[in-house]
């Protein structure tokens, strides 16, 4: 009883004397029950702490990657575009928004250390952007990744191929690959500069697979785990100092982090990925196509053919960020970085638009509708999902295309076809009427998303 008076006092007084309401509340509840409930603060102080003792790289200046987008987006669009980017609402954790200016901050929660803040603009401007300018392909620069990789050992390393019970076989990276090729070839023909990320089955990054740093590449991974619910648990446990960093150090997610075992993720999912969207941001391109084929993958085996017919053409553009990967500033900013361009990501959605309709009539196949997973469904075959590239790529209409299900039994018999070869790493690959179908259809896609 005598505590509950005194904490009425307290919360009379206490406006001044104390910080933020998150500390009062913190300070308060903690005094009440005894419990070792932290503030959002405190949280981040030790979250820093961790990411300095274990040699996490610094994640730069978030002010300097934004400048340019000033007063390019408005509070309205902002708030119309937050279902799309940020389905569980995320947002307001590190940011405060107001009609001329959006403000992110370094401590997500307590808010109490600037980040970031980006001027708003008051009326909606779409100003005439480069693209506009052209009513053909000629000196326009698209960019084209071929995902993934082919060849045995690639393809034996990523899991990305299908095959069927009589060794009949069809790797991803290598269909991809011969469709950027071939779709080169007739984007030049319109006096486009193309960019391809790979030209050969190998991977796209110049680190090998054996010299990969696997530590190196944890200590840069490290902030993108703090949200994660094993490092909360931790920071919750420890104040800073030694028994903080003892506890991770004989944590198993810490230990799996540091190991052997992310070798591959590492080399795949950040070098290689990071290597494309390097390659690709520097080219600065108008259009970038990122070109997949997916699987309905059936339960006990991943690479078999689906069981059921599945077909379907889909896209991705930006957005869709799931709650723990708000967690490094690096991510945050990209996040604005998206959000706050309002042209691209509108020009991203017409192009992906303008490819599921054409690869639709080419292939005769129809647009997936639902979304699953962490996507958001915009319009039947144009979605957000938060990929690597969707997100480390940005300042260009892109579309990452998933042209079809490669382990639908038709697809795979028809794609399986050897009606033409083409030259790849100096030997003859042959590939089917059904990828220039496909190649068909991200050429004239592109077509009438310039000439529109
Ligand atoms: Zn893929």
């Amino acid at each position: 009883m005598m505590r509950l008076l005194v904490l009425a006092l307290v919360l009379v007084f206490s406006s001044n004397s104390f910080g933020s309401t998150d500390d009062l509340r913190s300070r308060i509840s903690r005094w009440i029950f005894g419990k070792s409930t932290i503030s959002p603060y405190e949280k981040y102080v030790r979250t820093q702490a961790v990411l300095h003792y274990f040699g996490s790289p610094d994640e730069g200046n978030s002010q300097a990657f934004l400048n340019d987008l000033s007063s390019l987006q408005t509070y309205e669009n902002i708030r119309a575009q937050l279902k799309y980017f940020d389905p569980t609402g995320q947002f307001t954790s590190f940011a405060d928004l107001r009609a001329n200016q959006l403000i992110a901050y370094k401590d997500p929660n307590s808010k109490k250390i600037l980040d970031f803040s980006l001027p708003l603009s008051i009326k909606s401007r779409f100003s005439p952007r480069d693209i506009k300018k052209y009513q053909s392909l000629n000196g326009l620069r698209i960019a084209i990744d071929p995902g993934h990789m082919g060849g045995n050992y690639w393809d034996g390393l990523t899991g990305k191929f299908t095959h069927d019970d009589q060794e009949h076989f069809l790797s991803e990276g290598t269909l991809a690959l011969q469709a950027a090729l071939l779709l080169e070839a007739r984007l030049k023909q319109y006096g486009a500069q193309v960019l391809l990320t790979r030209r050969t089955l190998g991977p796209v990054t110049n680190l090998k697979f054996d010299q990969i740093d696997v530590g190196k590449w944890a200590q840069f991974k490290l902030k993108d785990q703090t949200l994660l619910p094993w490092f909360q648990n931790l920071i919750s446990k420890f104040p800073v100092g030694e028994g903080l960093y003892n506890g991770f150090q004989a944590d198993k997610s810490f230990q799996k982090l540091f190991s052997e075992d992310m070798r591959k993720d590492y080399f795949v999912s950040v070098s290689d990925l990071g290597a494309r969207a390097q390659i690709i941001n520097e080219f600065q391109p108008q259009i970038t196509l990122v070109i997949h084929f997916d699987t309905h993958e059936p339960p006990n085996d991943p690479t078999a053919l689906s069981q059921v017919p599945y077909d379907f053409v889909k896209t991705y553009v930006a957005g869709a960020f799931e709650p723990q990967e708000f967690a490094s500033r690096k991510s945050r900013r990209l996040f604005v970085r998206h959000m706050a361009d309002p042209e691209h990501w509108r020009e991203s959605i017409k192009l992906s638009r303008s490819i599921v309709q054409n690869l639709k009539t080419t292939l005769g196949i129809r647009a997936e509708s639902v979304s699953a997973g962490t996507t958001v469904l915009i319009e039947d075959g144009v979605m957000t999902r938060n990929l690597f590239l969707t997100r480390e790529i940005y300042g260009t209409a892109l579309s990452y295309v998933e042209c079809l299900y490669y382990n639908d039994p038709i697809e795979f018999s028809l794609l399986g076809a050897q009606d033409h070869t083409i030259n790849i790493d100096d030997k003859l690959f042959s590939y089917s009427n059904r990828l220039v179908q496909v190649v068909d259809g991200l050429e004239s896609g592109i077509l009438a998303f310039v000439r529109k």
